[in-house]
């Protein structure tokens, strides 16, 4: 028998030992054992993702926990492009403007930093040292900066970085007939269609209005937090019955790509740490930075 029959057949069982074992590993946090789990970060060169969304109502028809269903929707697909590992569900983030509404749960704002900060630290401390915070709700889009803000205060051995809310608008897109839709409106509505279509109550979408009702009359150059209310008291706004299951199809799959082509971005930068580093050596004695 020549060389060339038994290495040839050897190489393609190792490849598809190697593809099978890479195929057979969840993104998902809670459910590698955990060997896999140390498989899994190495796998994603100590890369990992923590979607964010939050308790909150979303319109007549539309579940609670809406933007974290969907948001886990789009980066578990974007992490089985491109391998990362997923953290489990996370819901608390920032929504004091829907207190006044069934099934919010708002904690203090030092409380959604601190356990931000321990989370972080736990992912850290079992090998994330790259960690991507992929938001899926508009009350997080202030609280997440600030968070990565704040990472500077203090020397970390790992990265935090922040993927916000996704930009959907792309070429191709299905047109747009809502043209108020930002919270349970036409998108996320069409996002649940693809996500979680069981959880739907679309009988229901007529019974709130999602208009903008537009009670301050103020300058745009004034922020206050009461904005919202003012606009949307009933937390409803936009018009969801020209939701489709193609404009969710179509958006998962741009928001997927996006968050893979981060993930991959985030596993090769090799900047952001050593930068990182160096800054908090020089923290220690600013007077001997350079002048
Ligand atoms: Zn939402």
């Amino acid at each position: 028998m020549n060389a060339r029959r038994i290495v040839l057949p050897l190489i393609i069982f190792a490849l598809s030992l190697s593809a099978h074992s890479q195929e057979k590993l969840s993104v998902k946090w809670e459910e590698l054992t955990a060997s896999d789990f140390v498989r899994g970060i190495e796998l994603a060169h100590n890369t990992c993702a923590l979607p964010i969304g939050i308790l909150e109502k979303h319109g007549p028809h539309m579940p609670i926990g809406t933007d974290l269903l969907n948001v886990r929707y789009a980066t578990v697909a974007g992490a089985q492009k491109e391998y990362v590992v997923v953290f489990p569900e996370y819901y608390f983030g920032q929504i004091f403007e829907a207190r006044h509404e069934p099934g919010t749960i708002a904690y203090s704002l030092e409380l959604q930093l601190k356990l931000l900060q321990e989370t972080v630290n736990e992912m850290a401390r079992n090998g994330c040292k790259k960690i991507v915070i992929v938001n899926g709700h508009g009350g997080n889009e202030s609280l997440l900066p600030l968070f990565a803000q704040s990472q500077l205060a203090f020397p970390h051995d790992f990265a935090v970085f922040v993927y916000g809310l996704p930009k959907l608008d792309v070429p191709g897109r299905p047109a747009q007939r809502d043209h108020n839709d930002m919270h349970a409106g036409a998108s996320e509505t069409s996002h649940m269609m693809v996500s979680h279509p069981d959880l739907l109550r679309m009988d229901r979408t007529k019974q709130e209005s999602g208009a903008d009702q537009d009670h301050l009359k103020l300058p745009d150059s004034l922020y206050t937090g009461i904005w919202w209310y003012a606009k949307f008291p009933d937390h409803f706004a936009g018009d969801p019955s020209t939701a489709s299951k193609e404009l969710g199809a179509f958006d998962m799959n741009t928001w997927a790509n996006s968050l893979a082509d981060a993930f991959r971005a985030v596993k090769a930068d090799q900047d952001t740490i050593r930068l990182q580093n160096e800054f908090f050596e020089k923290t220690k004695n600013p007077l001997a930075t350079k002048q």
